[in-house]
């Protein structure tokens, strides 16, 4: 073993730093580590990694792993699978946290396979057990209809991590940190997939993930061309239109819209709910914003047992009005 480390972060990289959700992984990871009184690291898959290296130490990563490859440039899956089976066997671990973001999902079970170790997907809290310091992981089960403890047998006990349920570690320039350089072979018969072009995202105002204003609509919306006066609303409030997954599937807007246990997970200052029941699988998509309004017709809908305020009554009635209101207050 090259090296020891308690508790290793997977570092996603974009635009030159840190993803958010590291800085999410780091902060928990700090807890964890500090459970199992053991060292807090982070890898760093790819190439001209200083920046985030630096950005890493700053979140608390006593140490940063870096693995530079001109076949990590990219961010190909398949080459970062490979660096990365290098880089756990190379280290003494008993923690691996992956973000379980869209590259993370897809991480997570093909690391753990390498490795012949076991896998906890969808973490949304991660704790030690004092008497054995084995990681303890609650996920969803049942989609989401209940939640489930769970322990890994085997090491190093590997979680995917849910976006947005942990605070982001905050940036000390003080502390400081050792950066070691690991040597990964990739050979180039791994790569199986070429990036020839990246293209981001038009999407028009906030984006969904970061907006402090989600205005969401639902199946009761009855068609795509209702997502209008939807959108009006969060262009009023600054904010962005989200969307329960019968709504997307019915082709009614993008299903990078969906909120909820198989979508995107929103955590804004105010989400409102237009015409969505409040099935749990959509709720564990928004239930960590700080305030839920909810229009529904039907007072029994289950929306209403979550949201801090409700209109009952018809969206087509109430939303008009709601709009013109705050449009007045804000003016
Ligand atoms: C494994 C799994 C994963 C899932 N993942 C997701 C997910 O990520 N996101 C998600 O959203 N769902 C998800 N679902 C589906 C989820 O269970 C619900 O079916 C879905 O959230 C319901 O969407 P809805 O509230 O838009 O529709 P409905 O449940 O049909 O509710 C429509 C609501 O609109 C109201 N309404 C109707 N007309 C009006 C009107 N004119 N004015 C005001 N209100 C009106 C009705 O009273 C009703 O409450 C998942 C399900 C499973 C099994």
């Amino acid at each position: 073993m090259a090296d020891e480390t308690g508790v290793l972060v997977v570092g996603e990289i974009r635009a030159g730093e840190l993803d958010s959700t590291t800085r999410e992984l780091l902060s928990i990871g700090r807890k964890l580590a500090d459970g199992v009184a053991r060292p807090l690291a982070v890898v760093l898959l790819g190439v001209n990694l200083e920046n985030p290296s630096r950005e890493a130490i700053a979140c608390g990563a006593g140490k940063v792993f870096l693995a530079e490859h001109s076949l990590l440039a990219e961010g190909e899956l398949d080459a970062a699978v490979v660096a990365l089976e290098q880089v756990c066997r190379q280290v003494r671990l008993d923690i691996v946290l992956i973000a379980r973001t869209e590259a993370g999902r897809e991480l997570g079970p093909r690391l753990a396979f390498r490795l012949g170790v076991g896998l906890a997907q969808d973490a949304v809290a991660l704790g030690v057990d004092e008497s054995t310091k084995r990681l303890l992981v609650t996920r969803p089960v049942y989609g989401g209809n209940a939640m489930a403890v769970v322990t890994l047998p085997s090491a190093p006990q590997i979680a995917t991590v849910r976006p947005k349920v942990f605070e982001a570690a905050g940036k000390d320039p003080g502390l400081r940190g050792e950066v070691v350089g690991m040597a990964v072979e990739i050979p180039d018969s791994v790569r199986k997939v070429r990036v020839l072009q990246k293209v981001t995202e038009q999407g028009a105002g906030t984006k969904l993930d970061s907006a402090r204003v989600v205005v969401a609509g639902g199946r009761g919306l009855g068609g795509p061309e209702s997502f209008k006066e939807l959108e009006e609303l969060a262009r009023v409030l600054g904010g962005a239109v989200g969307a329960s997954r019968p709504a997307c599937d019915a082709g009614w807007i993008d299903h990078g819209r969906q909120v909820g246990l198989t979508g995107k997970i929103v955590t804004p200052d105010l989400y409102i709910a237009v015409a969505i029941s409040g099935a749990s699988q959509h709720m564990a998509g928004c239930s960590g914003a700080k305030l839920i309004v909810a229009i529904n017709s039907d007072p029994e809908a289950s929306i209403f047992k979550e949201a801090h305020y409700g209109a009952v009554g018809d969206w087509r009635k109430v939303l008009p009005a709601f709009t013109e209101t705050v449009r007045q207050l804000l003016i």
